[in-house]
């Protein structure tokens, strides 16, 4: 096995910014997970599915083909062929994920995809059971939190600077709801593996919270 990173926390902790800065620094593949989850969501978006029909998701997931490329070192997601990266980074599709995500035959996949990519490289992998569950043996595994009203926070300045009108107290609370079904799911639930090196955000600057996971990633290297 390669040197693998895993960083695991709730929604909006800076997993994806963090995980790409220091991919960039320290030459390693950026694997975000949860954009394979969003490319299931989106499938089923498209076709109707009602998001709360478990066994149909179940039944319909194998339709849904995901496939992983990297190119210049950005993942593109393929679903069934098409390029859907433009697709995936909406909050329509990222509660989508979370509802398609608890069901293990959608895991089953995701989960085997996730780990080939990790035999074949060294990465830094993002999502909610990497260290738990994807890989146990990661040499580094960071848990990366914030409160969750620095975490809505930080959303909502993000929206706004794209032009788009927003909702404190609504992204807060789809935030919270996000990390509920994430934590209290039945199968590979969001937890702190024992041996994760917690990072809390909330009080951090960006550049601050590159500097800590880099020096980490360095002493474990
Ligand atoms: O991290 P991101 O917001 O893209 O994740 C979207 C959703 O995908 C999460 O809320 C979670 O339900 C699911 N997910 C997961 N396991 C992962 C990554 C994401 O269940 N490793």
């Amino acid at each position: 096995m390669g040197y693998n990173v895993a960083i695991d926390g709730p929604a909006g902790a800076g997993k994806s910014t963090i995980a790409k800065a220091v991919a960039k620094e320290l030459n390693l593949i950026y694997v975000d997970t949860g954009a394979m989850y969003r490319a299931v969501a989106l499938y089923m978006l498209r076709e109707g599915v009602d998001l709360t029909d478990r066994e149909k998701i179940a039944s319909k997931c194998t339709e849904a083909d995901v496939t992983i490329r990297y190119e210049d070192g950005v993942q593109v997601v393929f679903l069934n062929g098409e390029n859907v990266n433009a697709y995936l980074r909406t909050e329509e599709v990222g509660e989508a994920a979370s509802m398609v995500s608890p069901i293990p035959q959608v895991r089953k996949n995701m989960v085997a995809l996730q780990k080939n990519l990790a035999a074949k490289s060294d990465c830094i992998m993002d999502g909610r059971d990497i260290g738990t569950c994807v890989l146990p043996d990661a040499r580094l595994k960071i848990y990366l939190t914030a409160s969750s009203d620095v975490r809505a926070r930080r959303r909502y300045d993000e929206l706004l600077a794209k032009g788009e009108n927003c909702d404190l107290q609504k992204i807060k609370a789809d935030i919270e709801d996000r990390d509920f079904r994430d934590m209290n799911r039945e199968e590979s639930p969001l937890r702190q593996a024992p041996d994760a090196v917690v990072v809390d955000t909330s009080d951090m600057a960006v550049e601050e919270v590159i500097s800590s996971v880099i020096e980490l990633c360095r002493s474990t290297r």
